[in-house]
């Protein structure tokens, strides 16, 4: 199975005409929760996909967002490693203009209590996912052990920084979007030349609506996007890492993976909202086969 070790927020989201400025207060519209979070999501899409079990190791305070988490991620069949902090789950306060920018600011909360000593047991896991909106040395710790235990890493390096080699060699597959890909390795040369800097065997670079490409072992694949009309583009990138994770733990080849990953992450954009809209194993066949 799959062991998705990551955040979850609750997205707290507010239409307003613009974005405030500085000092300014606005009258928007109605306040909306949503369960997200990068790992959260990916659970999910995980889950979704079918193929392999999956699970998730989450930090979350005593609260009604955590409430709301659990019962997105179980109602998608994840089961849950849950570490109680004393710390607010982690939320993201977002505004949303009617011209569609947005202002983000996330309060990690829980997410920052993470701890190296929290990692299950990783006996039936084959894979195990992440992503940095936990602690980096908690990411660190959890790669190496998986790496000495034969359980295979797959990385989503976002948001954007620049991390250790010691964590990149720990590391299996490495997923970054064009932003994080620049954070890693800087922006000079072709996109391959920019992949095979990131020292890491399997490096996918997603493209939003240009796709995704992956240089496996020197050799670059190419898996172009799914034609669509995108509403909303959150977690385009997140439901495409977990539909990857799921497939590849069930034995799927790299191109097949990327193929189905990239279908559901078109299919995502079409729809609003983050994990609610993360489709179904059937739901991207049917998409596929169109
Ligand atoms: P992130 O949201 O993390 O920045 P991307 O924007 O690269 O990631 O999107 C991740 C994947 O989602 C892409 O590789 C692509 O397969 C799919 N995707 C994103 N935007 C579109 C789009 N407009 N049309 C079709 N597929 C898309």
């Amino acid at each position: 199975g799959v062991l998705v070790a990551g955040s979850a927020n609750a997205d707290f989201v507010v239409r307003a005409r613009h974005v405030p400025a500085p000092g300014e207060t606005l009258l928007g519209g109605d306040l909306s929760v949503f369960p997200g979070g990068k790992g959260a999501n990916q659970a999910v899409a995980a889950a979704r996909a079918g193929g392999a079990q999956t699970a998730m190791l989450v930090a979350l305070g005593d609260d009604d967002q955590a409430k709301l988490l659990i019962r997105s991620l179980e109602g998608a069949g994840v089961e849950l490693h849950i570490r109680r902090s004393a710390r607010s789950t982690g939320a993201a306060l977002i505004t949303v203009s009617d011209e569609g920018e947005n202002a983000i600011t996330v309060a990690p909360g829980a997410n920052a209590d993470l701890r190296p000593e929290d990692l299950p047991p990783l006996d039936d896991i084959a894979w195990l996912a992440m992503q940095l909106e936990t602690p980096l040395a908690t990411v660190l710790v959890y790669a190496r052990s998986a790496q000495v235990q034969g359980v295979r890493v797959l990385l989503n390096a976002a948001p954007a920084r620049a991390l250790p080699e010691a964590l990149l060699r720990a590391v299996d597959v490495l997923v970054v979007n064009e932003e994080e890909l620049t954070a890693l390795v800087g922006e000079h040369g072709s996109i391959a030349e920019r992949l095979a800097r990131t020292g890491v065997a399997i490096t996918v670079a997603t493209l939003g609506s240009r796709g995704a490409v992956a240089l496996v072992d020197g050799d670059y694949l190419v898996q172009p996007a799914f034609v669509v009309t995108p509403v909303d583009t959150t977690a385009a990138g997140d439901t495409f890492c977990g539909v990857l994770v799921a497939d590849l733990a069930a034995g799927e080849a790299l191109a097949a993976a990327l193929r189905r990953a990239a279908a559901a992450a078109a299919l995502v954009t079409t729809r609003a909202g983050a994990q609610s809209s993360i489709p179904t194993r059937a739901e991207v066949e049917a998409f596929m086969a169109e």
